[in-house]
C-alpha cells in the first residue's frame, strides 16, 4: 500500500521493499537544515516508513535515529 503523500509534502516516493517503503526529500535537503523526523542534519539520506496495524498507522523514521514518526491514517 502506497502512502498518500499529500500528508507529507516534505517527501519523494523512491521504492518499497520488503514492506518498507523508502524516501527522498522532495526538495534537496540542504545540510544544514534538519530532518522532519529526527530533528538531526544528514541530508538528503536513509528516510523510510513502514504500516502497522493492518493499514492503519504509519511509522517514518531515518537511519539516523530510532525515534519514529507515527501517523494514524483514517481513510
Ligand atoms: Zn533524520
Amino acid at each position: 500500500m502506497l502512502l498518500k503523500l499529500e500528508h507529507f509534502p516534505y517527501l519523494k516516493f523512491r521504492n518499497s521493499f520488503r514492506g518498507i517503503d523508502n524516501y527522498n526529500f522532495a526538495s534537496p535537503q540542504p545540510w544544514s537544515s534538519p530532518c522532519p523526523i529526527c530533528d538531526g542534519k544528514h541530508g538528503n539520506y536513509g528516510l523510510h516508513g513502514e504500516w502497522y496495524k493492518n493499514g492503519t498507522e504509519y511509522c517514518l523514521t531515518c537511519n539516523t535515529s530510532s525515534k519514529k514518526l507515527k501517523f494514524a491514517i483514517v481513510s
